[in-house]
C-alpha cells in the first residue's frame, strides 16, 4: 500500500474523525477509542439509525496548510442493545461478536448482535481452533470417488475428497473448507491430502497392483504460496511415484491477476510431469479463457452443467450447451470428465454426445480407501 500520511498526520485524522462524531452525541452518550481504528459507541436506542449512516460515510479532511487530503471512511460495526445486560463486559461482548461477524461480511457492513450470530461464530472458532490438534490426531480421513469410463466401465482414476472425523460423526468439507480457506489453513491440508494419496498409490504398487491416477484439490489459496511447485514434487519424490500419477485440480480465477499466476503454477506442473485440471468448469468467471489461455490437461465440467433426465424449463438450452461444451474441450485436445452424474439416463445421454469419462453416484459415492480397493478389485460389470 502507498503511503498517504505519516503517523503523526495520521493520529491528527484519527483525532478528528472523534471529534467529528463527539459533536454530534447528546447528553449520556460516548465515545471512546479501544486502538489502532477501533472504536466504542454508547448511543441511545433512538440515534442508532442515524449514527449508522453517518459513520458509513464520514468525510474527514487533513490540512496542515502544506498537505490537503480528504478521507472518506466507512465504518465496519457490530452493535448490541443493553436492555437486560447485567454487566458492560457482557454487552461489549456482544457488539465485538458482532464486529466479527459484519468483518466477515466484508469491510462496511453492519450488523446486530443475536444469538444465531454468536453459535455461528462458535461453530467457526470451534473448527478453527480444532483443526491443527485434529490434523495431528488423523482425524482427516482421505475418501476416494472412482472416475468411470461409459463405455467399458474401466475406473481409470479417482478423486481425493477429505473428510473430518469429528465430535463422534463425520464432517464433509461444507462444514470446513470454507472456513479453512478463509483463514488460510487449507493449504496445510490440502498437503496431509496429497501425503494421503502418495502413501497410497506406493502401497498400492509395492503390494503389485498397477497404480491409477488420483486427483487432489488444491484450494486457491496457494496463488500465496511461495514453491508451490516444488513443494508438491518433493511430496511425489519422496514417495518416488511416477508424477503423472498426480492430478492437481485448479478452480477458475475471478480478476485478472490471479489468472495470470494460474498460468504460471500450472505450466510449472506440467513441465515437472503433474498432471492439471479445472474443476467445476462452467461456474466460475473466465471459463473460456481459462481454457483459451491456459495449458490445463483435464476440464471437469460442474454438476450444474449435466442436464436431468426429467423436463424442466430451460432443458434445451442445457442440451446444446452441453453438447458444445463437450465438443470444443475435445477439439482443444484436453480431457473432459462430466462431474455429479447420477442416473443411468444421464449416462445414456452422454455417451450419445460424446462424453466419455464420468464420476458421480450413479457408479460410487466417494468411498473410504479400503472400499474403493474393494471396487477395483471387482469392478462394475
Ligand atoms: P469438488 O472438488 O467439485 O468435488 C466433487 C463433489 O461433488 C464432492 O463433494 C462429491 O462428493 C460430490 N459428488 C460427486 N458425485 C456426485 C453426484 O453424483 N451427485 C452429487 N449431488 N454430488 C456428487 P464433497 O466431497 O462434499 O466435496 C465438496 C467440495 O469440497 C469439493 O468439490 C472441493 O471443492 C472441496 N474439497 C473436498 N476435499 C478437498 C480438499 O482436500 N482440499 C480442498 N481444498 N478442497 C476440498
Ligand atoms: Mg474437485
Ligand atoms: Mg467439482
Amino acid at each position: 500500500k502507498r503511503q498517504v500520511l505519516n503517523y503523526e498526520q495520521g493520529d491528527v485524522v484519527l483525532r478528528n474523525y472523534t471529534k467529528t462524531i463527539y459533536r454530534n452525541l447528546s447528553d449520556g452518550e460516548m465515545i471512546t477509542r479501544l486502538g489502532g481504528d477501533n472504536f466504542v459507541m454508547l448511543v441511545k436506542k433512538e440515534s442508532l439509525r442515524e449514527y449508522i449512516d453517518m459513520l458509513s460515510f464520514m468525510n474527514i479532511r487533513y490540512d496542515d496548510g502544506k498537505v490537503s487530503k480528504d478521507f472518506i471512511f466507512s465504518a465496519t460495526i457490530g452493535y448490541s442493545s443493553t436492555v437486560g445486560i447485567r454487566y458492560p463486559r457482557e454487552v461489549m461482548a456482544r457488539a465485538s461478536i458482532a464486529y466479527s461477524a459484519a468483518r466477515r461480511v466484508g469491510a462496511g457492513h453492519v450488523m446486530e448482535y443475536s444469538e444465531n450470530i454468536k453459535q455461528e461464530l462458535m461453530k467457526i472458532q470451534g473448527v478453527l481452533s480444532n483443526f491443527m490438534a485434529g490434523l495431528m490426531a488423523g482425524e482427516f480421513e482421505v475418501y476416494y470417488q472412482p472416475k468411470v469410463r461409459i463405455e467399458t466401465k474401466e475406473i481409470f482414476g479417482a478423486e481425493a475428497l477429505v473428510r473430518w472425523h469429528r465430535k463422534g460423526r463425520l464432517s464433509t468439507p461444507v462444514e470446513f473448507v470454507p472456513l479453512l480457506t478463509n483463514d488460510g489453513s487449507i493449504i496445510k491440508l490440502d498437503y496431509y491430502v496429497l501425503e494421503e494419496v502418495c502413501k497410497w498409490l506406493r502401497k498400492r504398487i509395492d503390494m503389485g497392483f498397477e497404480p491409477l491416477r488420483i486427483s487432489v484439490n488444491f484450494s486457491r489459496k496457494h496463488l500465496e504460496e511461495k514453491n508451490m511447485i516444488g513443494n508438491i514434487v518433493a511430496l511425489i519424490d519422496k514417495y518416488e511415484l511416477d508424477h503423472q500419477l498426480i492430478e492437481i485440480e485448479l478452480t477458475e480465477s475471478e480478476d485478472y491477476q490471479n489468472f495470470e499466476l494460474i498460468t504460471e503454477i500450472v505450466n510449472g506442473l506440467r513441465a515437472n510431469g503433474i498432471v492439471t485440471s479445472m474443476d467445476d468448469f462452467g461456474t466460475g468467471f473466465s471459463s473460456l479463457n481459462m481454457i483459451k489461455n491456459v495449458d490445463l490437461q483435464v476440464i471437469k465440467i460442474d454438476k450444474s452443467f449435466i442436464p436431468l433426465e426429467k423436463d424442466y424449463e430451460g432443458k434445451d438450452k442445457d442440451l446444446i450447451m452441453f453438447y458444445y461444451i463437450i465438443k470444443m474441450v475435445k477439439k482443444l485436445g484436453k480431457e473432459t470428465i462430466a462431474e455429479g452424474v447420477e442416473t443411468e439416463q444421464q449416462l445414456d445421454y452422454l455417451r450419445e454426445v460424446g462424453c466419455d469419462a464420468v464420476q458421480g453416484f450413479v457408479f460410487d459415492k466417494p468411498l473410504p480407501a479400503a472400499d474403493f480397493e474393494k471396487r477395483l478389485a471387482c469392478g462394475y460389470n
